[in-house]
């Protein structure tokens, strides 16, 4: 194996490198000292003493005072060579340690992750660059883990939402074949109930999986909201009429336009208005408002229904969440349709909130939508 290839090496051999220009830098120029600047520099020193000694003693003299320094330059350079070698052999290692074992962590924990370890997690290097890679890694394994967890709870309820309907239609169908149930229009009804209730879900789950994965085909335009709000809340009177509620549209207004797709913005008022007629008690009030903002405009939902929780309100937008699993499950509730709203009403450039004022007190769901391109006369 090419040992330039791994990067200890080539932090050793990059230091060596370094020791090695040193040495020859300092010999060159220890070279061209002796040969050059210093043999003149002594002659002339030592010229002085030719008025006592012959000449032969001041050249003996001369050879013997340059070769002491040439002796002791080159014994200099020799040592401080090898310190240097020592030095940079030394520090290579421990700097190629520090890089080293953090990425080897790092490689390894990648690996268990690549196997489903998802709490993997790397201890944080001293070096500022390697701890913002710790860091970097670290959170994604943290959101890995997130998405796992959100994958096994996904496929946990919707196995559990599909077993309560088709518990049902096993129950109708056993009853017909031990003659428990008459095989008459009311029991197939009853299992037709059933079979759309199948049917909501599973087409629920297909649009969530759309919207989730930003596979929404909007159509954009301004628009104005006070026609399409006026023509949703008609659609609507009959579920209002039979549960003897009162719907107002507050904040009269002529028009109130927006840039939205009107499909999307209806699904999401019949959704929100679903959820109001289906949390309000018969003789509750249902109000819409709507407002223009700086940024557009907003639409709220209010009911004087039976409000929720502060404590629930961070989940409603959850899929699957409900705040009373069995009573919204008995309602038809499947606790995805939030989310699919808010989904929505994200991919048009708004937001969804909801606040309460707790348990017995109402609820308001309030959506943004943006401005329109165009200029258009206010209501
Ligand atoms: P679901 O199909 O169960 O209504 P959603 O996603 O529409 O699912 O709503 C999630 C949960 O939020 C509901 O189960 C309910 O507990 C709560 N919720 C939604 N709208 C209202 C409301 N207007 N009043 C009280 N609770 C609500």
């Amino acid at each position: 194996m090419n040992l330039l290839r791994q990067l200890k090496w080539r932090i050793v051999a990059a230091h060596m490198v370094v020791v090695l220009v040193g040495v020859v830098l300092v010999l060159a120029m220890a070279y061209i000292s002796m040969r050059l600047i210093v043999p003149p520099s002594v002659t002339d020193s030592l010229a002085v003493l030719s008025e006592i000694h012959t000449p032969a003693d001041v050249s003996a003299a001369t050879t013997q005072l340059l070769d002491a320094f040439r002796g002791s330059v080159f014994t200099a350079v020799l040592v401080a060579a090898a310190g240097a070698v020592l030095a940079g052999l030394g520090t290579s290692l421990l700097l190629a340690r520090e890089i080293l074992r953090p990425l080897r962590e790092l490689a390894s924990s990648s690996q268990r992750i690549a196997l489903g370890h998802y709490d993997e997690r790397i201890a944080t290097p001293p070096s500022d660059e390697l701890a913002m890679v710790a860091s970097s890694f670290n959170q994604m394994a943290a959101t890995l883990a997130r998405v796992e967890e959100q994958r096994v709870a996904l496929i946990g309820n919707v196995s559990h939402e599909l077993r309560t309907p088709l518990t049902g239609l096993q129950g109708y169908l056993e009853g017909l074949q031990d003659g428990l149930f008459p095989s008459s229009e009311e029991t197939f009804g009853l299992m037709a109930a059933e079979v759309n209730r199948l049917r909501r879900l599973v087409d629920n789950l297909q649009a969530l999986s759309r919207v989730e994965a930003g596979q929404i085909d909007l159509n954009l335009q301004d628009l104005d909201l006070v026609p399409l709000v006026q023509r949703v809340a008609s659609q609507l009177q009959p579920q209002l009429h039979a549960k003897s509620l009162d719907l107002v549209l507050a904040g009269a207004m002529h028009s109130l336009w927006v840039h939205a797709d009107g499909d999307r913005v209806a699904q999401v008022l019949i959704n929100l208005l679903g959820n109001a007629i289906r949390y309000t008690p018969a003789g509750g009030k249902i109000t819409i408002c709507l407002a223009a903002t700086p940024q557009g405009a907003e639409v709220g939902v209010c009911d004087t229904g039976e409000g929720i929780p502060a404590e629930a309100l961070p989940y409603v937008f959850e899929r699957f969440y409900r705040v009373d699993p069995s009573r919204a499950r008995k309602s038809g509730g499947s606790g995805i349709g939030l989310t699919i709203a808010r989904h929505l009403v994200w991919s048009m450039g708004g937001e969804l909130t909801a606040t309460s004022d707790g348990p017995g007190r109402g609820s308001t769901f309030a959506f943004t939508l943006p401005a329109p391109f165009q200029p258009h006369p206010a209501g």
